[in-house]
């Protein structure tokens, strides 16, 4: 009999696992609470409900042998009684509800001494006016819980910020960081096996817009030396937390040449969709590896350089492809459409990965591609 793999989540990062999963001759199963969702277009069958409903969950283990996830907002709690009956459950659900709270995960990267911005927990107002005292400003206030692309943050820049930061984040539990003057934002895609072994990929610079990743290029275009303190930065972190698979961690450059870790996601990482078509093996098959026992793969890049630039919405309506021909035309440019019905301002649409005999070339081509192209 087959094996099967469940996915809580079914975006485009459940998606590009599916594919790999398929390749391999898994048994693909999601939940998503959108019907026809990006995954559940390609995968076996998708289980239409939220991402912490405990029923659906526990139908989606009774359908799997290996249980991942795409997305930080799955109930840890669930998947841990799994992990104890029996299923596979990959990263450990210990180690999602400790990265799920980005304060938790704060304390946790101090706890084991790994560098990150200087941050505080608050409770009210009053606690965000002290804290300035403290930090000055700038300085971000930012929610604990269920925020990733930028949702979750708010830049204070001023007393006056205070008041609109509280408003946006209304109702959540919040926490406030300290303002990083970085000169790159870096990241690294580590993977580690149910054994233990660890393989990391190329260091890659991302850069951000409104909180958002724009693009990200591989190799960094950094020191020897910075890219040694990275990647053993990234080893130090994977050293720390417990289970298999694929993470991306994200980390600040300083001009000092210092390298703060920013976030870990516990899942494939947008800072490594370029490692399908630019590493010998995709972040997306190693994950699928990872979770399910099998030896990781090689993670070298095969080509110079890569740029990977996302396709993110620029209006709010039905989704409509357009453009797709004129970029088929260039060499060496690849389109990846994520197949969501509905496209929303700075919604992850799809991306497109270049590669090229360096990083100066492949943005170029990277920008030109992503001016034809529309979703
Ligand atoms: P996050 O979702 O918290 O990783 O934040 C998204 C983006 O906001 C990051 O990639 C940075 O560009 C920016 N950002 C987050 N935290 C900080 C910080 N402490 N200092 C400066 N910029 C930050």
């Amino acid at each position: 009999m087959k094996k099967r793999i469940g996915i809580v989540g079914g975006g485009q990062l459940g998606r590009m696992m599916g594919f790999s999963a398929k390749q391999l001759g898994f048994d693909v199963h999601v939940i998503d609470p959108t019907p026809q969702s990006p995954a559940g277009q390609v995968v076996d069958s998708q289980i239409v409900a939220d991402f912490k409903d405990s029923t659906a969950i526990r139908k989606l283990a009774r359908k799997s042998d290996y249980l991942t996830f795409e997305i930080e907002l799955a109930n840890a709690k669930i998947l841990n009684q799994f992990a104890k009956s029996g299923v596979k459950v990959n990263p450990s659900a210990k180690t999602l509800s400790i990265i799920k709270d980005k304060f938790l995960q704060k304390t946790f990267l101090r706890k084991n001494r790994i560098p990150t911005a200087e941050f505080i927990k608050i409770d009210n107002e009053y606690e965000i006016e002290t804290t300035a005292q403290k930090f000055g400003y700038p300085f971000l206030l930012k929610a604990r819980f269920d925020a990733y692309d930028g949702r979750g943050n708010a830049l204070i820049r001023n007393e006056k910020d205070i008041k609109n930061g509280v408003e946006k984040l209304k109702g959540r539990k919040l926490y406030v960081e300290k303002f990083v003057p970085f000169t790159k934002e870096l990241s690294v895609v580590v993977a580690r096996s149910i054994n233990g072994d660890i393989a990391i990929y190329p260091l890659s610079e991302t850069v951000h817009k409104n909180n958002i990743c724009h693009t990200v290029a591989a190799p960094a275009p950094v020191s020897k030396k910075i890219k040694v303190k990275a990647e053993k930065l990234g080893k130090k972190v994977m050293r720390s937390l417990k289970g298999a698979g694929v993470f991306g961690i994200e980390m600040f450059l300083t001009n000092k040449g210092d390298v703060l870790i920013n976030e870990i996601a516990p899942r494939v990482h947008n800072s490594g969709h370029y490692t399908i078509e630019a590493c010998i093996t995709s972040q997306f098959e190693q994950h699928i590896r990872a979770v399910t026992g099998l030896p990781l793969g090689k993670t070298d890049l095969t080509v110079p350089a890569a740029v990977m630039i996302n396709i993110l919405g620029e209006r709010t309506g039905p989704a409509k492809l357009r453009g797709l021909d004129k970029v088929l035309r260039m060499p060496q440019v690849y389109v990846h459409v994520y197949g969501k019905m509905e496209t929303k301002i700075d919604r992850k649409m799809g991306h497109i990965t270049v590669l090229d005999k360096n990083i100066k070339e492949a943005y170029k081509k990277a920008r030109l591609a992503r001016k034809y192209i529309s979703i």
